[in-house]
């Protein structure tokens, strides 16, 4: 079997907030705690993404280009908003 190399798929796995892969042949698995920054692979455009926190609310976290739309538009007002206020004065 060639080495797997590969930034996991994260799927939310048991009740103690572990999160697995859902490579049919990698083993990995690893807990909620230090997950958040961690590279991984979104499940539905295979892009490279890094998790946040938002994304581990999901079962299994997706890049924020295929998340919720509304919810995306919601954050990036709020930060640009942040933002603004930040670099005035
Ligand atoms: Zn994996
Ligand atoms: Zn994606």
């Amino acid at each position: 079997m060639p080495a797997l190399k590969h930034f996991h798929i994260y799927q939310r796995w048991g009740k103690k907030g572990y999160y697995r892969c859902t490579h049919s042949e990698c083993s990995h698995y690893l807990h909620i705690s230090l997950l958040d920054g961690k590279k991984s692979t979104c499940p539905l455009c295979h892009k490279e993404m890094i998790l946040t926190k938002d994304m581990l609310r999901r079962a299994v976290p997706r890049c924020i280009y295929c998340s919720n739309t509304k919810f995306k538009g919601i954050r990036y007002t709020a930060m640009d908003l942040a933002l603004e206020l930040f670099t005035q004065e």
